[in-house]
């Protein structure tokens, strides 16, 4: 079997379980411990129940440091870049603290393995004050196993259409090709999908530079998620089961917009077009079911 259900994508608080019945993981644990609690208990699971989870970045709508705290509690290890880690353990809240230290541990350089899962870590351009990653998880049985890339955070500090500063950039240019080097050929893609640019320069309470590059620093809009998506399609062999787009900013972005961009990018390569579903702040999507 193979469930990749977002219990939670927003500004606010980010989770996403990912199972094939024998290892459940969660990527992110944004989600503070009592709506982790219901939000697993809805699908009969308990944060117990977690073999890992997986940290993209130190930003708190990705790490909450009550969950981080529970989950030592119940022996769930948290795995995150070394630098990540740092950032982590450094909040006042848990200095000194032995066991967030033994929890909270730094993914190897080598693939992770973690039963019938194996992650991948690659970093991407976010304004964490560490770093940000994207991860690629292979997870089922050897005869039937399915990739799942999540590719969220990330961006770029300048216009979305400036085509000449992107490829100047070595950083950005470096983030794209890992957020591609994700996505190719994964049967569940998730992507961040912000923003969308029309309704950021119509917002009044966006500030006057924010509106001039019509972009929000280092996170995607609509338009980049679907030539993420565009790119990463052009190059996969098949296309994916089901395509998810993640973060929508609740003030800057419509369910719709978002769907229309990413349902135009990958109609355009999927043969059958893939599902594509959009995460809602407070409310679990399932991507997969199966
Ligand atoms: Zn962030």
């Amino acid at each position: 079997m193979l469930v990749v259900r977002v219990l939670a994508s927003s500004s606010e608080a980010n989770a996403t379980l990912v199972s094939d019945g024998e290892v459940n993981l969660l990527v992110d644990c944004g989600l503070g411990p009592l709506l982790l609690r219901e939000a697993l208990e809805a699908v009969s699971m308990q944060p117990g129940d977690l073999h890992a989870v997986l940290v993209t970045h130190h930003h708190k709508d990705h790490a909450n440091s009550a969950t981080i705290r529970r989950l030592a509690e119940v022996d769930v290890p948290v795995f995150c870049s070394k630098g990540t880690r740092a950032g982590i353990l450094a909040r006042p809240e848990f200095r000194d603290d032995q066991r967030i230290t033994k929890c909270v541990r730094a993914l190897p350089r080598t693939p992770l393995a973690l039963g019938s899962a194996q992650v991948v870590a690659r970093p991407l351009l976010h304004d964490a004050d560490q770093d940000c990653h994207g991860f690629r998880i292979t997870i089922g049985p050897q005869r039937r196993r399915s990739v799942v890339a999540v590719v969220t955070d990330f961006g770029l500090p300048f216009h979305p259409d400036d085509d000449v500063a992107l490829r100047a950039d070595p950083a950005a240019g470096l983030s794209g090709s890992n957020a591609r080097a994700l996505l190719q050929d994964a049967d569940v893609m998730l992507v961040a999908s912000n923003h969308d640019v029309d309704i950021l320069r119509e917002n009044r309470r966006v500030p006057a530079s924010v509106k001039r590059d019509h972009i929000i620093p280092f996170h995607p809009s609509n338009r980049q998620a679907a030539a993420l998506l565009s790119e990463a399609l052009s190059v996969s062999r098949n296309p994916p089961r089901a395509v998810a787009l993640l973060h929508l900013s609740e003030e800057m972005n419509t369910s719709a917009l978002a769907l229309a961009a990413a349902r135009t990018a990958v109609r355009k390569h999927g043969k059958p077009a893939p599902s594509v579903v959009v995460s809602t702040p407070r409310q679990a999507v399932d991507v997969v079911w199966e």
